[in-house]
């Protein structure tokens, strides 16, 4: 069985559209279905699929994730694996979304985290949905199908309510500054150093700036692949994309589509201090998807 893929390399991409007879932009709607099929809904077994471009022309693929046993708040939106795949990958920034389903409210608020959030152009697969984008547009033009963010979510509140402008925004590099607390620096437990420095990591590059709190995470699986996620900050709190599931979006984009019990180390990277704590919330999802996986926290402090 070939390995889902969640990432298609730009020259790939015009590839494909040439052979189809698309431009790169066309290309993205007609890739929602296979997207969708990547989902992992358990719970409501509604696939959700997001296909995103950014400024390199690379395609990004974003799937719904949910989780049995759990709160639903806990579960993972298309929209936001997508950003985080990004993320993973250093694209710098979303321009395009074609997806199958209306944004949510939670989504289109995490969307404001990035910088030009109202000029992210989507478009909205199901029938029904395009048919009002060309209304809007007024246009049949298949590159004008795409609506920007600002008509999903009008009078916006994000980030230039709450941060100074020249404070990084998601998908904007980071570099908070932590380092292991002095009595962890020693601590040496067979095998998780290499976890422990990919924690530390993804907790540097964390987008945090309204709790001032980052955090990481690294997954280990049974393989011996590392897959790290760094904690994402809404302005408006709760659509907040917590530091493990973004691991598990690692996983699920570059795991090659094994089970969640396939994970069996993790390390949770967080400020000792910190007003907000990942760690309980972190361990409960982890016992609820794989129970023998192994957990452990560090703490960090912020040295520059
Ligand atoms: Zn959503």
């Amino acid at each position: 069985m070939d390995r889902p893929r969640f990432v298609i390399e730009s020259a790939e991409a015009e590839q494909m559209a040439k052979q189809s007879g698309q431009t790169v932009l066309q290309l993205l709607p007609s890739l929602v279905k296979s997207a969708q099929t990547l989902a992992r809904p358990p719970i409501s077994n509604y696939h959700v699929g997001a296909v995103g471009m950014g400024p390199s022309g690379r395609i990004f693929f974003g799937v719904n994730l949910e989780f049995p046993g759990l709160p639903l708040n806990q579960s993972v939106h298309a929209e936001q694996f997508l950003i985080t795949n990004l993320f993973l990958n250093a694209e710098p920034r979303l321009r395009y979304l074609a997806v199958s389903a209306a944004p949510c409210g939670h989504c289109r608020q995490f969307l404001q985290e990035l910088r030009g959030a109202s000029d992210v152009k989507i478009l909205i697969t199901s029938s029904e949905d395009e048919k009002e984008n060309k209304i809007n547009n007024n246009c049949n033009d298949k590159d004008q199908e795409f609506t920007p963010l600002s008509h999903f979510l009008p009078h916006r509140f994000g980030p230039d309510d709450l941060l100074e402008k020249d404070v990084p925004l998601l998908l904007e590099p980071h570099r908070n500054g932590l380092s292991f607390c002095n009595d962890l620096c020693n601590c040496k437990i067979n095998g998780v150093d290499d976890l422990k420095h990919a924690a530390v990591d993804a907790a540097n590059m964390s987008h945090a700036p309204y709790s001032g709190c980052p955090s990481g995470m690294a997954l280990l699986d049974v393989e011996g692949k590392i897959y790290k996620g760094s904690y994402m900050e809404s302005a408006a709190y709760n659509p907040s994309l917590p530091p493990a599931q973004a691991a598990l979006v690692a996983y699920v984009a570059g795991g090659g589509g094994g089970g969640y019990e396939r994970i069996v180390g993790a390390v949770l990277v967080e400020k000792a201090d910190a007003v907000i704590k990942q760690e309980h919330t972190s361990r409960l999802l982890l016992q609820c998807i794989s129970p023998k996986c192994e957990f452990k926290v560090f703490h960090c402090t912020k040295t520059c």
